[in-house]
């Protein structure tokens, strides 16, 4: 750099020794390569044919009929015409669901038992479950002195629902799943990165169908929501079931197809002289058809990987039969460490980049100026501590403008039981004085009475006594007749006597 001087050396120091001390310190330490096998879905049907009153047609089904059921065929649209009319013109829609045999696979478990020239064990996946799942498988392979410790990661069940909108999803968040546990690992104040088990993925295998027409529309969104995570290497799977010339054809269109929807696929890096003119042109064969088999038949005299039919044998291994030789060249033998790195310095950069950031976490404050991790982590430990202030305020108030409003409410309800008490007492004393009342004029009522029968009873015993004289003097005065009435005078109790 800028200020150092060159010194030239007089004798051998030995600090060239850095590279080899480098390759037996990564040797020792062994290797990881994570590898995902995205399996595309299959080709819906199509259906043709001339439609006249016999309806006759023809359902052309993808290139392994037996993988599915047609669950339903339903007309979609028609149009009604009479005799004479053009031909009728039908749509119709077929449901397909896999077969659930599980033998709608493209390959995927043969093609990584012949690139890694061996047999990983594995349960076949099934292909008739409502979900996208994620099944991750992790090898240890040695090959000379140097270990690998091999993850393999497949789709199960991707493409294989009805509704397929959503399928790209438990991918995408899978890949990031790898991401954030690297970078909790990454943040931790005691990390062992040395030590840790990296899943981040370094190539996704994106297994298309050999069907010859376009790639689906499925196939081109979950490639572009990968395309920024992952460096995705698109094959054509089972390519001994298209001719030579389709597959030509096919190629250049699926090529066309992903250039027009702006999707970036793996380049093989082009800027190390030493790989340039071998990447460069493997670049222009991409995407790679293959074919996988792990049989080995004899030809000539040497034993060779290959797929017999009736009609002759493919050789897997063989150029001109299909690309395999160059896939494993590219993802193994020239690029394994490229594509490892660019995990590393691409799609993980992003990742922890946007995931940072999303935290609040910036290079720069807004003046443009350095801002350090611990400036940006006191500046939201100030912004979180006057945050958490507002709040405790906010409650403080809340809760001292509730204790007001109760207490209001029990002073309401305070007076309102005061006005009753006072409302209550009143009507009772009235009440009170009403019987007081009613109480004197009856004892005043039963005084008079009580007066009223005394005199009767004196007036009575007293009429008594004067009835007994008078009845006396009666007799008497009878003798003599009465000065006014003479004998015809009988007296009276009540009068003067006469
Ligand atoms: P997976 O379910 O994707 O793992 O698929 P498998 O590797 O289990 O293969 C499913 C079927 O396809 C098996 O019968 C294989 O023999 C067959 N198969 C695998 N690779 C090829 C290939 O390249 N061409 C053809 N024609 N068949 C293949």
């Amino acid at each position: 750099g800028e200020g150092c001087r060159t010194v030239p050396l007089s004798g051998h120091v030995g600090f060239d020794s850095l590279p080899d001390q480098l390759v037996n310190k990564s040797v020792n330490h062994g290797f990881c390569f994570n590898i995902l096998c995205v399996v595309a879905p299959k080709l819906d049907p199509t259906v043709s044919g001339l439609l006249l009153p016999s309806i006759q047609f023809v359902l052309e089904l993808p290139p392994q009929p037996d993988y599915f059921t047609v669950q339903q065929v339903s007309v979609r649209s028609h149009q009604v015409v009479h005799l004479g009319q053009p031909p009728l013109q039908l749509e119709l829609s077929v449901d397909l669901l896999p077969s659930g045999k599980g033998e709608t696979g493209l390959g995927k478990s043969t093609l990584m038992d012949t690139l890694f020239n061996t047999k990983f064990e594995g349960d076949p996946a099934s292909h008739s479950q409502p979900g996208v799942q994620l099944k991750s498988s992790t090898y240890d392979l040695q090959e000379s002195n140097v270990n690998l410790k091999l993850t393999i990661v497949s789709t199960v069940g991707f493409g294989d629902q009805i509704n397929k909108e959503d399928s790209y999803k438990p991918i995408v968040e899978f890949i990031d799943a790898q991401f954030e546990a690297y970078l909790q690992e990454e943040l931790k104040i005691k990390r062992v990165l040395h030590n840790y088990h990296d899943t981040r993925i370094h190539a996704c295998l994106y297994f298309i169908a050999p069907t010859g027409h376009s790639l689906k529309s499925l196939d081109l969104v979950t490639m572009k929501k990968l395309d920024s995570k992952v460096n995705i290497i698109p094959i054509i799977a089972k390519s001994d079931a298209i001719s030579k010339s389709e597959l030509t054809k096919f190629k250049i269109k699926i090529t066309s197809e992903l250039v027009s929807n702006g999707v970036q696929i793996y380049q093989f890096p082009t800027d190390d002289e030493s790989v340039a003119e071998i990447n460069g042109t493997m670049n222009a064969h991409l995407p790679f058809a293959v074919i996988g088999s792990t049989e080995e038949l004899k030809i000539g005299n040497k034993m060779m990987k290959a797929r017999q039919y009736p009609w002759g044998t493919v050789q897997v291994e063989n150029e001109a039969h299909c690309d395999f030789v160059k896939l494993r060249e590219m993802l193994i033998r020239v690029n394994m460490e490229d594509l490892r790195e660019q995990t590393h310095t691409r799609h993980y950069e992003l990742y922890r980049r946007c995931k940072l950031e999303e935290m609040g976490f910036k290079d720069t404050d807004p003046d443009s100026k350095p801002f350090s991790l611990q400036e940006t982590y006191e500046a939201k430990r100030n912004e979180f501590l006057g945050e958490l202030q507002k709040k405790e305020e906010a409650m403080r108030q809340m809760f001292v403008q509730r204790v007001k409003e109760k207490e209001a409410e029990l002073k309401e309800a305070e007076k309102e039981l005061h006005e009753k008490f006072d409302r209550l007492k009143k009507l009772h004393q009235d009440e009170k004085k009403k019987l007081e009342d009613k109480k004197k004029s009856l004892d005043d009522e039963v005084n008079a009475f009580k007066q009223r029968k005394t005199a009767a009873e004196l007036l009575q015993s007293q009429a008594q006594q004067a009835g007994g004289s008078q009845t006396l003097k009666r007799d008497k005065e009878r003798k003599k007749p009465c000065r006014f009435y003479g004998n015809n005078c009988y007296g009276d109790v009540m009068m003067e006597p006469c």
